[in-house]
């Protein structure tokens, strides 16, 4: 294990300035932390916070980065708590350790491969500073070299995730050797198989070839030095994972992978990149379409080079990779690499202030903003960056939240976000079927706002329709228009039972039993796709039931037209109240009826009404008792197996069904067919002799009828009436009304329902 002064002297030799003192208290605190714990290797479980601090010295990272490192697994697996950290190391390490303490956090959920990417935004979004995810990095990578101590099924796990999740990250990050390495453990443990057919034939290769690589190396070395040039050459090694990955993905079989060799020319300047590249297209013959300037067009990661491919000296295909020191730094260290350099040239600039050692991404103004820029659009890889820019760390994702279903199933939600939301996001189904949410365990508020990390579950109810006013509690287009889509559904739905109340009624009425199949049957005479929609047309009074009926079968028509006949004969049906068909196309959710289609009765002042009896015989409408009269804006609500019910619209019961329920109707009176209805008065008066009798005087001879009739003494000396009427409409029963007003004995008179 290395000693104290050992990882104290790693970190000095490349940030003098670091803060040594710092780095002692880290490494003995986090010691005591850890006190016995044991890796599964069975050695000290500090030998693995020691470990991934040591990967990082080696990535030159700041010292701030060192103690999270030693400390990066002491609020998870230790007593100690973040406000221990913030005390003893202060904030900015105690929020660095909370950021690697939440991504652990995170080992619980499972990670397939299709959310792979969300998975990777989520721990840039909860890292929230790029050192975090450096950690995170050196600590897999740790793991990931002693996984030979996991039992078989974690080995498998932590591999999957690392070729999953991990080592993409770093290469986003430009960190080359590092995805390297965790690509080559990963392989290693996922296909064993293939990782040793791979290495032996790699090594039958090596045998084979033996010298070449020196030649080749050598032949180099020559050519630059006669061009007067100084060059670190080197023969690259070929990692198994990046030939099986290439034979898998390109097609390619070993024997052709295996006649190129990879040579590294590093130098000092861009014109020596140049210079190398002319040296070696003039001795060597280029093979053709393998050029790339990186130079001139950086990847996105930041990685540049120039690399071309020639025929070597024994006819071998040689790859050449030209770069700078420093291209070669920020290939193999990435975003390190230039923590690194800016970080060097702030310390040298501006003496050995505090704010030198922190890392350069969280400076506004000088050179690193251009650098994170890049970087932020690396990490979206397409995503329009712009509107990130404005965050100076890695707040990247802060727009998005990351959720996950009980089953560890990630999804990703943009901020503001609702369980109803995160509903509609893991099905259109389960959206619709939402009827309640449960955030980490917690019964919430189905609009309640979603956090990073949440665990939301969803309770479903399969009668659920979601109401129409859900729309205004989502933000996600896809549950907006799941949501609207319903409620169309559940409309149509409506008018399609709506109609086959009526149809019921239709064959009823001529002792005929109605079943939806015996209609189906004469849908291709009724130029209607579907039954429902054949339905709906007949609640929408846009298809006639005599005309269905007709299609069922030609006499039933004709019964039906006799009966109806019949009935008009004996003066029991002579008109109804009908949903017209203004009224109902206007039917809709979410509001009561407008004036336009309610004020459709007969002409103000009037008297002329329809029996509301034969309305209930024939029609599905029911009134309420006391309720409407023809004049009043009235609403209706679907009474599944009753039909519409029929409410005035200040009528309290009405208030007792939700909006979504309510349906637009109108009257639709037969002045040839005048009827009465129903009304409800409360009259207050004091207690005197031949008051009632003046009341039902004015009643009288206003034309009204008195239907009921009932006293509540409400005092010593007055009563209260409640007299049900019967009137033709609304403007008669304000002539009711407004003469009893005008009546000394009267002291209040007001509708009322019940
Ligand atoms: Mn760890």
């Amino acid at each position: 294990m290395m000693r104290q002064y050992e990882l104290v002297e790693r970190v000095q030799k490349y940030d003098p300035t670091a803060d040594e003192a710092l780095l002692n208290r880290a490494y003995v605190y986090a010691m005591r932390a850890h006190g016995n714990q044991k890796r599964a290797s069975g050695a000290p479980y500090f030998s693995h916070p020691l470990e991934v601090a040591a990967i990082l010295t080696d990535l030159k990272l700041d010292d701030a980065t060192i103690v999270t490192a030693l400390l990066h697994d002491v609020i998870e697996d230790t007593d100690t708590t973040r406000t221990e950290i913030d005390q003893l190391f202060g904030p900015e390490i105690g929020a660095l350790v909370d950021g690697l303490t939440k991504i652990k956090r995170l080992d619980l959920v499972s990670k397939k491969a299709e959310q792979a990417e969300n998975f990777r935004k989520l721990l840039i979004a909860i890292s929230s500073d790029i050192r975090v995810l450096l950690v995170k990095l050196a600590d897999r990578l740790h793991n990931m070299r002693t996984l030979e101590h996991m039992k078989p099924e974690a080995r498998k796990r932590v591999s999957e995730e690392t070729l999953e999740i991990y080592a993409p990250l770093a290469g986003r990050m430009g960190m080359q050797a590092l995805r390297d390495e965790l690509e080559e453990h990963a392989f290693r443990w996922l296909n064993p198989e293939a990782y040793r057919t791979v290495t032996d034939k790699l090594q039958e290769l090596r045998e084979r070839n033996e010298g070449l690589v020196e030649e080749i190396e050598a032949a180099l070395q020559k050519m630059l030095a006669d061009a007067g040039m100084k060059a670190e050459v080197s023969g690259r090694e070929k990692k198994p994972y990046s030939v099986w990955s290439k034979m898998a993905n390109k097609q390619i079989s070993m024997e052709q992978l295996s006649d190129i060799y990879a040579f590294r020319v590093i130098v000092e300047t861009i014109d020596d990149c140049y210079r190398v590249l002319g040296v070696a297209h003039q001795t060597w013959r280029t093979v053709p379409g393998r050029f790339k300037d990186y130079i001139s067009t950086p990847k996105q990661n930041n990685y540049q080079s120039i690399h071309t491919t020639v025929v070597g000296p024994r006819h071998q295909r040689v790859e050449l990779q030209i770069r700078t020191r420093a291209m070669h730094s920020v290939a193999e260290y990435g975003v390190a690499a230039h923590a690194l350099y800016k970080d060097g040239q702030k310390v040298n600039g501006s003496g050995n202030g505090a704010s030198a050692k922190t890392l350069v991404f969280s400076d506004k103004e000088s050179g690193p903003y251009q650098w994170l820029r890049r970087l932020v659009e690396t990490l979206l890889e397409g995503s329009n960056p712009e509107e990130f820019l404005e965050h100076t760390k890695l707040e990247l994702f802060q727009d998005q939240v990351f959720c996950f279903s009980p089953k560890g199933r990630l999804i990703a939600l943009p901020r503001g976000a609702t369980p109803l939301d995160f509903a509609y996001a893991v099905h259109t189904d389960v959206g619709n079927a939402a009827v309640s949410a449960y955030v980490n365990g917690r019964h919430v508020p189905i609009d309640t706002r979603l956090r990073n990390g949440d665990e939301v579950e969803i309770k479903t109810s399969k009668s659920h329709t979601p109401p129409a006013a859900w729309e205004s509690l989502v933000v996600t287009g896809r549950a907006r228009s799941a949501i609207r889509r319903a409620a169309r559904d559940a409309i149509r739905r409506q008018y399609a039972e709506l109609g086959r109340r009526l149809l019921i009624s239709a064959f009823e009425r001529i002792g005929e039993s109605y079943s939806d199949e015996r209609v189906k049957k004469a849908l291709p005479r009724l130029s209607h796709k579907s039954l429902d929609d054949l339905l709906a047309a007949v609640a929408r009074n846009e298809a006639k039931t005599e005309d269905v009926l007709r299609a069922v079968a030609p006499e039933l028509a004709a019964t039906a037209r006799a009966a109806q006949r019949t009935a008009e004969e004996q003066g029991k049906a002579k008109g109804w109240l009908r949903l017209t068909r203004a009224a109902t196309s206007k039917l809709r959710l979410g509001s009561s009826s407008d004036s336009e289609t309610t004020a459709g009765g007969p002409p103000a002042g009037r008297v002329r009404g329809i029996p509301i009896r034969g309305v209930k015989n024939d029609m599905p409408v029911l009134f309420e008792a006391g309720g409407a009269v023809p004049g009043d804006r009235i609403v209706g609500v679907l009474a599944p197996g009753e039909g519409i019910r029929v409410f005035q619209i200040h009528s309290p019961r009405l208030q007792e069904y939700e909006h979504e329920r309510w349906i637009d109707v109108a009257w639709d009176v037969d002045p040839e067919n005048p009827e009465r209805f129903p009304a409800l008065i409360s009259v207050t008066a004091p207690n005197r002799p031949g008051t009632l009798a003046e009341i039902a005087d004015v009643i009288g001879q206003s034309g009204g009828n008195i239907d009921n009739l009932k006293m509540l003494r409400r005092a010593s000396d007055f009563t209260e009436l409640k007299i049900g009427l019967e009137v033709w409409d609304l403007a008669h029963l304000n002539q009711i009304i407004n003469g009893l007003k005008a009546k000394a004995v009267v002291t209040k008179v007001e509708r009322v329902f019940e």
